[in-house]
């Protein structure tokens, strides 16, 4: 059965770069229950200190970064000139 493909794979490994700041999933090896995470784009997953690397990152809710959100951070333009 196709599914669309897409550039970004479903999953994420240790050692791959975060995407998209934004609430990920993270799916250990059996010894945890799936919790979330926010990352930040540009961070890097780390690995499980008791899976390794067999832990894995899912997308959940892509989230912007309060202080790189245009509204929110931006210069206030109310106070120019
Ligand atoms: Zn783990």
């Amino acid at each position: 059965m196709a599914v669309a493909e897409e550039n970004q794979p479903d999953y994420f490994m240790p050692g791959d770069r975060v995407p998209a700041s934004g609430i990920y999933r993270v799916i250990h090896e059996g010894h945890r229950a799936i919790h979330a995470v926010c990352a930040v784009k540009g961070d890097t997953f780390p690995d499980c200190r008791r899976c390794k690397n067999a832990v894995r990152f899912e997308l959940w809710m892509e989230a912007d970064y309060l202080n790189q959100d245009w509204d929110l951070s931006g210069p206030n333009l109310a106070l120019a000139g």
